[in-house]
This record gives structure tokens, C-alpha cells and sequence, in this order.
């Protein structure tokens, strides 16, 4: 018989202590920003914001459904994807759009600058991180005299045969 957990009970005590610090800012960021937008501070949130952070690499709507089924939480799709739009209106993660259907979701707090190789045959993503990238961006910014909030590179890459 499955058993619904009340999301308000997550405990962090399976954290590492530098995990758990690390929980504590992007919850903190999280507070602030609901408090900024006089949103609520639902338990649905940190519990979906939770689960993000707990994660390497790449992620959907459907994998953290899936995720909260199998802890048997109820959260709704809609949940997700409203908290997900949230969380990127405060910066807390990032969005791809690696292919032509589903949007790709990362945590962007403790995660390292990078860009993605996208490649068509296999779908895999490849991260990377290059300097230069970065020292374009400064000259941009001095030579245009502007400041780059963000930017966006995607490079979509088919295996040489031989
Ligand atoms: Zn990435």
C-alpha cells in the first residue's frame, strides 16, 4: 500500500554539511524572491527546489515528476512547471532548449559556467567550459562599453565517421 508523505516533512539530515549549506542559500534565495513577489511560500516549492539541487546535470518536467512518484509525493505537473517558471524568474535554474520538443532544466547556483555541444545522432549533451568565451565577453563589454547579463551558446554537433 503506498503512502502519501506531506511534502512539509523533506528532512535534510541525508545531507552532507556542505550540502546542507548549500540548501540553505538557494532556500534563502527562494524566500526572498516570494517575499519580493508576494508569492507563496508553499511547500511544493522548496520540495521541487529541493530535489533540483540534489541533482547533476540535465532534467525535464517528466524525470522530476517521475522523481516525486517514486518518493511517492503528490505533485502535480502543473505544480512543477508553475515552480519551474519561478524559479527561473529567480534565477535558480537555468532553461534549454537542447532539441525540438521538451524544454531541458539545470540548477544554476553550484554549478559551473558552461555551454553545450548538443549532438543530433545519439542526443547527448556535452558540457564545456572555455575561457576564451568569457574573454569575448569582456571585450565586447569594453569595446560597446555595456555589461553582459547572460548569454547563450548552443553548438549542435553529428560524430565524423571516420
Ligand atoms: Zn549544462
Amino acid at each position: 500500500m503506498s503512502k502519501k508523505h506531506h511534502l512539509s516533512k523533506i528532512d535534510i539530515s541525508d545531507l552532507s554539511d556542505t550540502q546542507k549549506q548549500n540548501w540553505e542559500k538557494v532556500r534563502d534565495l527562494l524566500t526572498r524572491h516570494l517575499e519580493k513577489k508576494n508569492q507563496r511560500k508553499t511547500p511544493e516549492r522548496y520540495a521541487i527546489l529541493k530535489v533540483i539541487y540534489s541533482l547533476d546535470g540535465h532534467f525535464d518536467i517528466d524525470h522530476l515528476y517521475r522523481m516525486f512518484k517514486e518518493k511517492q509525493f503528490s505533485v502535480s505537473k502543473a505544480t512543477i512547471y508553475n515552480t519551474l517558471e519561478v524559479l527561473l524568474e529567480a534565477s535558480l535554474v537555468k532553461k534549454h532548449q537542447f532539441g525540438k520538443v521538451q524544454a531541458f532544466y539545470e540548477k544554476s547556483i553550484f554549478n559551473s559556467n558552461h555551454d553545450h555541444i548538443i549532438m543530433l545522432d545519439e542526443y547527448e549533451i556535452v558540457e564545456f567550459c572555455d575561457p576564451r568565451i568569457e574573454a569575448i565577453k569582456k571585450d565586447y563589454e569594453e569595446a560597446l562599453n555595456i555589461s553582459i547579463e547572460s548569454h547563450s551558446l548552443y553548438f549542435y554537433a553529428k560524430k565524423k565517421t571516420k
